[in-house]
């Protein structure tokens, strides 16, 4: 299957040559026609399929060839100002973002222009950008609500509507905001409905929203995640850093995405890498979206080595070829595991994945490997074996945090009173390789080995 046989017009199949698109993928092959076709669609898709030309190609394809009815004025003239006739919907900046250059470069031999509606800087620039006109417009909603509300954007003239990750807008409280968007469009126009999961309130919008959808369901969880090489290490919370540095010791390692699961934890994992020499980055909701973009372009242009990220910040983001994925916490939801992890073997290429578990975790561990349907392989010989095996009381967790906040806040105290930098604090230094203690048990049931103590 090529996409000539899926009757993509010359100027895209040339754009998508160059983009060293051989073949459709999945997505591509079923998407492509029920959308030139003019018909609704439901896509139950995770990033990393395709889906963006899944849905963006054909979009590109049916605005170019009516082209009458496009530019400009009901009349159908071809040099009146561009109007908004499709508009894609998304959960964050970067993945509007990343659409927009994506629509570009699939589009950048037809007259296509889009624009890229997002929050987090000025609003000067999209407001100029939508003066000039655009075809295409993808936003995230709050900032296209603002815009809508102070009457710079014109929403009558859209034929098509995408909604991309309508499950992670669900869970970013965005639905109040899409369905207030989505109804000063038309009524009769095309709406494409993409999700990765269907809870019910999507399974509820699609029903409204959609007429008589083509269906189009890619890759369940367990599959995608086949070709990543996975490991685990059983590892105590105080060891994951030095794990981590030690890990990152191997060169081979030439790029890597760390998952946190705080914006906290983000920032510590990357100050401390930089610490040991190993260039790192955080990003994260509570960086400002030009930093997010900075850091986003020194990793994909090699100048940072790893990039540290919270799941929201890392949700949509592009990275070709990205090697490594390393969870320095286990998700509590097993589909972001997944997730995370289909950030690397993208396009056919193999993929690593480095997940740390420490002792509250494992419940979390045994969520993923029943949803992926395998045990994932553990590395056994590592400096840094779990020899804690008993889950923290509540009370006990909170004291260790006092006593890391405090540990944190006399060594800062200490470093400015000497003037010099700051000691790195210790709160339940993980014992050494040598001063071991023996560990003790109270985990049989996953029948995991030797850091356990059976
Ligand atoms: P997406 O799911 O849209 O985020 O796409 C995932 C990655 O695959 C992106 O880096 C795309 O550029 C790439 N890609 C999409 N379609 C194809 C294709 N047909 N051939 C090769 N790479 C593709």
């Amino acid at each position: 299957m090529t996409f000539n046989d899926l009757k993509v017009m010359p100027a895209i199949l040339k754009a998508l040559s160059k983009e060293n698109y051989a073949t459709p993928t999945p997505i591509q092959e079923k998407a492509i026609p029920a959308v030139l076709a003019g018909k609704d669609l439901l896509g139950c898709a995770q990033t990393g399929t395709g889906k963006t030309a899944a849905f963006a190609v054909p979009i590109i394809q049916l605005l170019s060839t009516h082209q009458g009815d496009a530019q400009g004025s009901a009349q159908g003239n071809p040099r009146g100002p561009r109007r908004i006739r499709s508009l894609i919907l998304t959960p964050t900046r970067e993945l509007a973002l990343q659409i927009s250059d994506n629509i570009r470069a699939y589009s950048q031999f037809t007259r296509m222009r889009n624009v890229a509606i997002v929050g987090g800087v000025s609003q000067q620039m999209q407001e100029r950008s939508l003066q000039q006109g655009a075809d295409i417009v993808i936003a995230t909603p709050g900032r296209l609500l603002d815009l809508m509300n102070q009457k710079h954007v014109d929403l009558r003239h859209v034929e098509i509507v995408v909604l991309d990750e309508a499950d992670r807008m669900l869970d970013m409280g965005f639905i109040h905001d899409v369905k207030k968007i989505i109804s000063q469009a038309p009524t009769k126009r095309q709406t494409l409905l993409f999700s990765a999961t269907m809870p019910p309130a999507i399974a509820q919008m699609a029903a409204q929203m959609l007429n008589n959808p083509v269906k189009v369901e890619i890759t369940p969880a367990s599959t995608t995640v086949e070709r990543i090489e996975q490991s685990i290490y059983l590892i105590d919370k105080g060891n994951k850093q030095k794990q981590l540095n030690l890990l990152l010791q191997n060169k081979s390692i030439v790029s890597a995405l760390v998952f946190t699961r705080t914006k906290h934890g983000a920032d510590r994992v990357a100050r401390d890498l930089n610490k040991a020499n190993i260039t790192a980055q955080a990003i994260h909701g509570n960086k400002s979206q030009n930093a997010r973009q900075a850091a986003l372009s020194n990793f994909k242009n090699g100048q940072t080595r790893v990039l540290v990220a919270t799941d929201i910040a890392a949700r949509g983001i592009d990275i070709e070829e990205l090697s490594h994925v390393i969870n320095f916490n286990l998700p509590n939801i097993p589909e972001t595991y997944v997730h995370r992890i289909g950030r690397t073997g993208r396009a056919g290429l193999s993929g690593v994945a480095i997940s740390f578990c420490e002792i509250e975790e494992i419940p979390y561990l045994k969520d993923i490997e029943k949803l992926i349907g395998k045990t994932i392989p553990e590395v056994k010989d590592h400096p840094y074996p779990m020899l804690v095996t008993t889950p923290p009381s509540k009370a006990e967790a909170a004291q260790a945090e006092a006593a890391r906040r405090e540990a944190s806040r006399m060594s800062r105290s200490r470093a400015s009173a000497v003037g010099s930098k700051p000691a790195q604090a210790k709160a339940n230094p993980a014992p050494t390789p040598k001063s071991r203690p023996k560990p003790k048990s109270n985990w049989h049931s996953h029948g995991r080995g030797r850091a356990l103590g059976r």
